[in-house]
């Protein structure tokens, strides 16, 4: 299938589902032509570069949470974390980088500009039992996740948040255990995720299907974890590092590309 063009879609509405994580509705003309069926699949959005006469764009990697028909057409949700909140005290969620303070700047009618949407990633429903692992980044794909498993899935999923407040009520199958974490400082504190894994019951016996992302330095933990230590392989394991706390979008791909060769 060749690369879809990219497109201009209108934000429709906003609002907050957690005290950190902003829903934003896109929707209008742009979605006509956008292939069916795309919760859990990932989206650029892109933002021109001030200044810049050639015309480049910063991309910023966001997954499709809903995506449904209405009255009025096509809309897809996104899910955007208030990584930059509180950080001088204002509690103004405007200290992100350009995707989170889009976010939290935009308003009903603004128009914005997204790549993809890219493939969709997720656990082999086939498996036997399951484990789905995430920060507030992956929430969204968590969530799709939980939703499209088989109604008799077993396992876990486990999900780090920054507060209490931020912990959701997902529709999951009822023998998938959700182990909420809280840490208020994500990145920082980046094996309390790990951790938390490391002290689930094992099944023995049984396919394993994996399905992680989360912080990069959180990441590697975890895939030490499954494949050192649990000898998964590359078709019992999704992993993938979101984002890397002190780097934006575009220097994270750097080191996430040279980590994924090293790790092959
Ligand atoms: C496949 C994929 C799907 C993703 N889906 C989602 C999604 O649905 N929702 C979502 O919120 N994110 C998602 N992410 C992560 C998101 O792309 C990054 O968090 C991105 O860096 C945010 O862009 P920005 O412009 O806000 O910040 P950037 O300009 O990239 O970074 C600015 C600063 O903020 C820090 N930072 C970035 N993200 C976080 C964070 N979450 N917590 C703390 N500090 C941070 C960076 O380290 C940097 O110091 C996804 C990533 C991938 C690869």
């Amino acid at each position: 299938m060749s690369k879809p063009s990219p497109r201009d879609l209108t934000v429709i509405k906003k609002g907050y589902v957690t005290p950190n994580m902003l829903r934003v509705t896109l929707g209008g003309d742009g979605m006509k032509d956008f292939p069916n069926d795309q919760e859990s699949a990932y989206v650029k959005l892109m933002f021109p570069i001030e200044g810049d006469d050639k015309g480049r764009v910063l991309r910023r990697t966001y997954t499709v949470r809903h995506d449904r028909m209405t009255d009025h057409g096509r809309e897809i949700d996104i899910d955007f974390v208030m990584h930059g909140a509180g950080d001088d005290g204002d509690n103004d969620h405007d200290h992100g980088g350009p995707a989170s303070n889009w976010a939290v700047n935009c308003q009903p009618g603004d128009v914005i500009t997204i790549g993809g949407p890219g493939p969709k990633k997720l656990v082999d429903p086939t498996a036997d039992w399951f484990l789905i692992v995430g920060d507030m980044t992956a929430l969204p794909a968590v969530s799709v996740n939980l939703e499209t498993l088989p109604d008799d899935a077993r396992g876990y999923a486990v999900i780090e948040v920054r507060s209490e407040a931020d912990m959701q009520d997902l529709k999951k199958p009822d023998n998938i255990t959700i182990e909420w974490v809280i840490n208020p400082r994500p990145g920082e504190r980046n094996t309390v995720l790990s951790d938390v894994v490391k002290r689930l019951p094992w099944h023995e016996g049984g396919r394993l299907s994996v399905w992680a992302a989360c912080e990069f330095t959180s990441m590697r933990a975890l895939r030490s974890y499954f494949r050192e230590d649990r000898g998964l392989g590359k078709d019992d394991l999704y992993i993938s590092s979101y984002w890397k706390l002190g780097m934006n979008e575009d220097t994270h791909k750097v080191i996430k590309s040279e980590d994924a060769k090293k790790a092959a």
